[in-house]
């Protein structure tokens, strides 16, 4: 028999499969020689208390041999003849499980990247490290698995009801994931195992039959009557297909103004944009453990913050325990700071995105002031993307060059004081004290300011000029959206377009986005089985 339970244990308890069988026997009332083994369905951590307890949900196998957890395998076809092809252009988390579904569907998917493969793309990335030189083709963003593939790998998503999570989850555990994403409250791979995920994602999709071409940049849709036919890329090739999934994320600013050019329908969409904070993680752990040090069996500690300040949401974003701050720009002469960590989390640091909501009426603001809203009174639907651009400029500008990132510590920041020195940190390119209220535009600057103080109240410690706050997080979404409709996820005004994931406005994260590719395949099928 099978029987399900939850255990509140010690740390050094929970890491003992003995010890956890033995509180199963007690738990069920029957002998510990009658339990085989269990499968942990689910494990989160209660840190609230002086002592932190794991609690543990299992399935315990009791009087019956023990069965290995079976593992989902995708029922990928060859397509290399099919019938049907589709563009999929961008191969970040929502193109590359696009094209694993379309495979599934017996359709072949031609994948179109405009950044390099995973290995090569490591180049570019520690020349943007070292040497402050980016490629803007190839970077944190651009590239084999978009921005999932250095991202720090947490799959946790608030979209549960946007997809199967889980069949998420399964699939990359089928591609070289730990199973422990599969029963973890906060799973994370970190960024050290994504890139071997990722390419093993990418030999399936190629075994099948699907074509996948790298430096290819999508840079001009094919319209015939109201309907896309094609795509061009920069090197004048054309590809046709049923259909066009335009996956190209957020820091896709050619393709928005490439669709805008086209009078194809996009809007302004809020946004959040701030900073990101470092502290050093003993001092996180020992806010969150209430110890001095962390118990070794104890993951570094992490932390959720938010905060209204006059109406105004500010909340952290992307927490990265034991992790690196990374410059995330896709252009020259623009600042951009995003954070990742290794599976280990054995970074000395602990960062967070910390961003203030952005809203249509203070891009409006920003742009009425700029002449960015026309005549009739309408919104430049990219004046949010030109707001955040123009942020991103201003922190290059008071970095210095070279991607070295304005900064200041923390109850600087709130004084408006230039720091006199800026404590060890993550970031590679170096940071330069600079007075971050003239880099930030003033709402978010004032919003911050006050939370970081409230922080401190809920989290005794956390406002410290121990902690560095650097200039400036602001791709967490997409400042645009390209509408599609609700039912055939078309665009719509374009049939056989079909917006996808983050950069469309349609997902936050890996999870959302793989989840999102794979809704957008399920409507192509439909129609493709129509016809
Ligand atoms: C450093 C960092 C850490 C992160 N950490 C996490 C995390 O821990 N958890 C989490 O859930 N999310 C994290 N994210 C965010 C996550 O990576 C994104 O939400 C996710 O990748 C979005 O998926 P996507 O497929 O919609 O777009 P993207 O991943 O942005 O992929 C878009 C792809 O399209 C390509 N492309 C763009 N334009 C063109 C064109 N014209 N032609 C051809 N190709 C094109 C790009 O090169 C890119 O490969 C992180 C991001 C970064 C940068």
């Amino acid at each position: 028999m099978q029987q399900q339970c939850t255990l509140k244990l010690l740390p050094a308890e929970a890491a003992s499969a003995s010890i956890v069988q033995q509180y199963a026997a007690s738990h069920f009332s029957v002998p510990v020689s009658s339990i085989s083994g269990y499968h942990i369905l689910k494990q989160s951590i209660d840190a609230r208390s002086r002592q932190p307890w794991i609690l543990l949900t299992i399935r315990v196998f009791i009087n019956e041999p023990f069965v290995e957890r079976s593992h989902l395998q995708l029922a990928l076809q060859d397509v290399s003849k099919a019938p049907h092809k589709v563009i999929v252009v961008g191969a970040g988390p929502a193109g590359l499980f696009a094209a694993l579904k379309l495979i599934e569907a017996g359709i072949q998917p031609i994948l179109l990247e405009r950044g390099k493969d995973v290995r090569s793309r490591r180049r570019d990335l520690a020349q943007l490290n070292k040497e402050g030189i980016i490629n803007p083709e190839s970077n944190y963003c651009f590239g084999e698995g978009g921005a999932g593939t250095y991202s720090d790998g947490k799959l946790y998503t608030r979209s549960t009801k946007r997809g199967d999570v889980n069949r998420i989850l399964n699939i990359l555990v089928q591609f070289g994931a730990e199973d422990k994403i599969l029963y973890d409250a906060h799973p994370h791979v970190g960024t050290n195992k994504l890139p071997q995920i990722i390419t093993a994602m990418r030999e399936k999709i190629v075994d099948c039959g699907g074509v996948f071409l790298f430096e290819k940049k999508v840079t001009d849709l094919i319209l015939h009557d109201n309907s896309i036919t094609a795509v061009k890329t920069a090197d004048g090739d054309r590809f046709d297909g049923a259909a066009v999934i335009l996956a190209t994320g957020h820091s896709a600013r050619d393709i928005f103004i490439l669709l805008h050019e086209k009078n194809i329908l996009i809007e302004a969409k809020p946004f959040a944009l701030g900073v990101r904070i470092e502290h050093p993680q003993q001092l996180i752990d020992s806010i969150q453990y209430h110890c001095n040090t962390r118990d070794a069996l104890l993951p570094p500690a992490s932390y959720s913050l938010v905060q209204q300040v006059d109406e105004r949401g500010v909340f952290s974003f992307c927490m990265c325990p034991g992790g690196i701050i990374a410059p995330a720009a896709t252009s020259a002469g623009e600042l951009v700071v995003n954070g990742w960590s290794p599976s280990k989390r054995n970074n000395p640091f602990a960062n967070s995105g910390m961003v203030v909501s952005v809203e249509l009426q203070d891009i409006a603001a920003a742009g009425n002031k700029k002449g960015m809203i026309s005549k009739n009174g309408l919104q430049n639907p990219l004046s949010g993307m030109y707001f955040q651009q123009a942020v991103e400029k201003k922190a290059f500008e008071y970095g210095g060059g070279k991607f070295v990132a304005p900064a200041q510590r923390m109850a600087d920041f709130v004084d408006q004081k230039v720091s006199a020195s800026l404590p060890d940190n993550s970031y590679l390119p170096g940071l330069n004290a600079a007075p971050l209220n003239e880099v930030l535009p003033g709402f978010v600057h004032y919003a911050l300011k006050n939370a970081f103080r409230e922080f401190g109240k809920k989290m005794k410690g956390y406002f410290t000029n121990e902690a560095v706050v650097v200039a400036t997080e602001s791709r967490t979404s997409s400042p645009v959206r390209i509408p599609r409709d609700p039912e055939t996820l078309q665009h719509p005004q374009v049939s056989g377009l079909y917006p996808c994931a983050e950069g469309a406005g349609y997902a936050g994260g890996i999870v959302s986005a793989a989840m999102d590719g794979e809704r957008v395949v399920d409507e192509i099928v439909k129609v493709l089985n129509k016809n």
